[in-house]
């Protein structure tokens, strides 16, 4: 392969290492449905030997994603959330990890509900402000947990700052990388010690498959993550595994597309008599811009916007025809999600409005239809 690791993002998506069968020339990697291997010889450690441990299709899917985020190991988890669980299992009991408060409500309910019976205790913080960051510091204090842009107002947090901090007290930074994907942002080069992904989002791209990634950036992290995979047993299947390298070909070419629609809609609803707030870091008030510039190479492809109440709210979920009113996001098509009512239920309604995730807010998801059509369609529902 030459000096591949020279090469730019594109070419990598394509020549990540995997794309030939070594064994027959094959223009995918095979899937090899097996649970077990066979050991022909006991004299030598066999490079397989059960899949829960190691399998050939998940392993170039573990390479792929090392590759596309410049760490040194990829995993693959059966979803978002296991691999995210996997990495605070990294944790011990008695431990303090600090969290951006308005983190993905899966993590959340995993700090608040689960990790605190193991004695892992969380401060959530506006990571927008490292002051609150720094004030948030205890003698247990072990980890820090980045999400951003955040889920749904899209706030930003200044990654290489929280890092260097981070390093000075020497914890271990965690980054939830789903909304930009390592197109658009790589969070090791910010120096994060760990990314993780629901692939289920923008990596698969299809909504078709559910999935998990992490990628260490040091060996004895990679070492550590690999025990704790095999040890939970919460590995990605084969042949999810093959869809989703199948779904990554094509990132470069699908986010391109859902960003280049995704500023055209942040700044139509921007100009939209029916609309109160719009929440995108492409736009030139949102507050977190010049920090998502420096850290990322593009904006992403979640829009945020306020309709104003609960009832035009439902009205717009109600007359939309082009997107799928549903959870999830990063996809072809567009998903229009009401965190309300869906992602952020189980909020109290009082935090809720102080974030920002009010009863009129909705966060679009623009998928790969004609933008055109797109704008149509919701200028029909918010007007009806
Ligand atoms: C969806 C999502 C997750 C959880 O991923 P699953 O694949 O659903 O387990 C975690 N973080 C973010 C930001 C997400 O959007």
């Amino acid at each position: 392969m030459g000096n591949s690791e020279n090469r730019k993002f594109a070419t990598k998506l394509i020549h990540f290492g995997a794309e030939i069968d070594k064994q027959t020339g094959a223009s995918s990697v095979p899937l090899y449905q097996a649970s077990t291997f066979h050991q022909a010889s006991l004299d030598e450690p066999p490079e397989y030997d059960y899949t829960r441990s190691g399998n050939p299709t998940r392993q170039a899917l573990e390479d792929y994603i090392a590759l596309l985020e410049g760490g040194v190991r990829g995993f693959a988890f059966a979803s978002g959330m296991a691999a995210i669980s996997g990495a605070f299992m990294l944790l011990s009991a008695g431990d303090h990890v600090i969290c951006t408060e308005d983190v993905y409500g899966g993590t959340y309910r995993l700090l608040t509900t689960i990790l605190t019976r193991m004695n892992i205790e969380t401060t959530f913080v506006d990571m927008t402000d490292l002051d609150k960051v720094k004030a948030a510091l205890q003698p247990n204090t072990k980890a820090i947990f980045i999400e951003t842009p955040s889920n749904p107002t899209l706030k930003i947090t200044d990654v290489a700052a929280v890092t260097a901090w981070a390093k000075e007290h020497e914890l271990l930074t965690m980054l939830d990388n789903t909304f930009m994907t390592p197109y658009h942002q790589r969070p090791i080069e910010l120096g994060v010690d760990i990314v993780l992904h629901s692939a289920t989002k923008f990596l698969g791209g299809h909504s078709d498959v559910t999935a998990g990634l992490a990628v260490a950036a040091t060996d004895s992290l990679g070492h550590r993550l690999k025990q704790i995979q095999n040890g939970l047993g919460t590995i990605l299947g084969v042949q999810d595994s093959w869809l989703l390298m199948r779904g990554m070909k094509t990132l470069k070419a699908r986010m391109e597309a859902h960003e280049t629609s995704a500023r055209k809609l942040a700044d139509w609803l921007s100009a939209h008599p029916a609309v109160t707030a719009v929440y995108y870091p492409g736009l030139p008030n949102h507050p977190g811009r010049e920090i998502h510039e420096k850290q990322s190479l593009g904006y992403g492809a979640v829009v945020s916007f306020d309709t104003g109440s609960g009832e035009k709210a439902k009205q717009l979920l109600s007359k939309v025809k082009i997107p799928l009113v549903a959870v999830s996001l990063g996809a072809v098509e567009s998903i229009l999600s009401y965190p309300a009512m869906m992602s952020h239920a189980a909020m109290p309604r009082e935090v809720r409005h102080e974030r920002g995730i009010t009863d009129g807010l909705v966060r679009y998801s623009v998928g790969l239809e004609d933008i055109e059509d797109i704008l149509e369609d919701l200028d029909q529902a918010l007007r009806s």
